[in-house]
């Protein structure tokens, strides 16, 4: 047994660690469980103090350790390599204080998303992160990729939701940083340096968060549309006219919707397959009667003034699950079609039409068999493109990421929305940052981890 690994456990105990073989009946990644676990070890911490102990164990030993949230990256972030280490904040699930008064809920990395969710609930209150991997993931993962999700649009991303972290660094400082108010201007912002620092510059061990009041009101339609543009002015109309209760607003183009609404699909179609555009739409609020009219009546206006062809409003909880399932339900993607390469990029809006149009063109000359799907956060300007062109081939998945990557440069958008880079984008970060932004970037790592053990070769080699 490598000396590492008898010092892990002399140190704390058989029951902080899985070796090789034990680790091994677990799963690589929750994203498509192809894979199990092939690591030196998985480390299981109950407190930030032994992860410390842990992590200067480890950078004396130059050893590369993975942190591990709930496995839901997509970009190989949490891969994991024979010799490395994983370190999972699984055993650090505790919600330790919910403060209904300051607006304030502080939680442990390990908290599943849909658990802090459904905690809060119970004493009416809401933290506004949602997402499809949402009774997976982690709030540390979360933290730690800057998700954004189906309600960035009002709430904003996991950015804007953080006021306070605990981080603990590669030799195994504790940077305590849990701030709790809404101002602090005391010298630099360390937390947002580690959120959606991809586990690279830390291990993120506690956060304080915001929270809102829990919506009393939700209100959702699936509405038709004959063109990008009338979904632009719709946007732009829902955000004067809906009382600033505009959460999300989903684009879905007709390949995408008429998938998710055919069999295999469990989905019926809400509204006919015949439109070029599909938005999901979902406002929340406070007042049950008002909000209700207001949203009918946007959608009344909408409809005379020829703004939408056609609206079907969500009037149960199970007509909600219905309509969010159609948007949400992405592996039916995978499992019509054997190869897929997934795609979340961002540009803005008056540029995604042309963008969506170029590309898919570029790509048909080349397979003319092609399936592409592209739908997404059109209120954040963050879109998801699934390409299917029959084979998985490195020389066809560069040619694909060449097409989609590369008119972003020209247009100032960027390569990833949400996902990050991890190991898939690296070697297109170029496109989205200049230089001097990756040199000044390797310059931190190299300040908070000097050894290069946290996430070895992620994000940059
Ligand atoms: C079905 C589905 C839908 C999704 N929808 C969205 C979406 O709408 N929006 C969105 O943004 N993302 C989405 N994702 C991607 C993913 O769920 C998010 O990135 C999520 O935030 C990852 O959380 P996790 O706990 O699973 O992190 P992991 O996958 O475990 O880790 C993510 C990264 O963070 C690092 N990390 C994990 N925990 C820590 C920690 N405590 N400290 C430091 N580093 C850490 C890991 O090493 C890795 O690099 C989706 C994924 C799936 C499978």
């Amino acid at each position: 047994m490598p000396a590492i690994i008898d010092l892990l456990i002399k140190t704390f105990g058989k029951d902080h660690l899985l070796t090789h073989d034990e680790a091994a009946d677990r799963v690589a990644s929750n994203w498509r469980q192809h894979e199990n676990l092939d690591c030196l070890a998985l480390l299981r911490p109950k407190t930030t103090e032994q992860i410390s102990k842990m992590l200067q164990i480890c950078n004396e030993f130059d050893q590369p350790v993975v942190p591990h949230g709930g496995l839901t990256n997509v970009v190989g972030g949490v891969a994991t390599k024979p010799g490395e280490i994983a370190l999972s904040l699984e055993r650090m699930n505790q919600i330790e204080e919910i403060n209904v008064q300051d607006k304030t809920v502080t939680v442990q990395a390990g908290v599943v998303l849909s658990d802090l969710q459904k905690a809060l609930a119970d004493q009416g209150q809401h933290f506004p992160l949602d997402l499809g991997a949402k009774g997976t993931c982690m709030i540390g993962g979360n933290i730690a990729s800057n998700a954004g999700g189906l309600q960035a649009l009002r709430y904003g991303v996991m950015r804007n939701l953080v006021l306070g972290l605990e981080v603990v660094l590669a030799d195994g400082t504790i940077i305590s940083s849990m701030n709790k108010m809404m101002k602090n201007n005391a010298g630099y912002d360390l937390k947002q340096l580690f959120i959606g620092s991809e586990g690279t510059l830390g291990i993120i061990t506690r956060a304080v968060l915001k929270m809102e009041d829990l919506p009393k009101t939700r209100c959702t339609a699936f509405i038709a549309l004959e063109s990008f543009e009338k979904a632009v002015q719709l946007l732009q109309y829902a955000k004067k006219h809906l009382n600033n209760g505009l959460t999300s607003f989903e684009l879905l183009w007709q390949d995408y919707y008429t998938l998710m609404t055919s069999s295999p699909s469990p989905y019926s179609p809400p509204l006919s397959q015949t439109f070029p555009f599909y938005v999901l739409m979902e406002t929340h609020g406070q007042d049950a009667e008002k909000d209700k009219i207001l949203f009918e009546e946007f959608l009344e206006k909408s409809l005379e003034e020829g703004l939408i062809a056609d609206a079907a409003i969500a009037q149960s909880q199970q007509e909600l699950d219905w309509f969010w399932g159609i948007r949400e339900n992405v592996e039916l993607v995978f499992s019509v079609h054997s190869t897929v390469f997934l795609f979340d990029v961002s540009l803005a809006i008056s540029d995604m039409d042309a963008y969506i149009k170029k590309i898919r063109t570029e790509l048909q000359n080349i397979w003319p068999d092609l399936h592409f799907y592209s739908f997404g956060h059109m209120g954040d300007g963050n879109l998801h493109l699934f390409v299917s062109c029959g084979d998985d081939e490195a020389s066809t998945k560069h040619l694909v990421e060449e097409i989609i990557y590369k008119p972003l440069q020209q247009i100032d958008g960027s390569i990833t929305g949400e996902h990050g880079i991890g190991l898939e984008k690296k070697s297109w970060l170029h496109l989205s940052r200049t230089a001097e932004e990756i040199q000044l970037m390797k310059t931190i790592k190299k300040a908070f981890d000097p050894k290069g053990i946290l996430n070895r070769g992620k994000l940059f080699s």
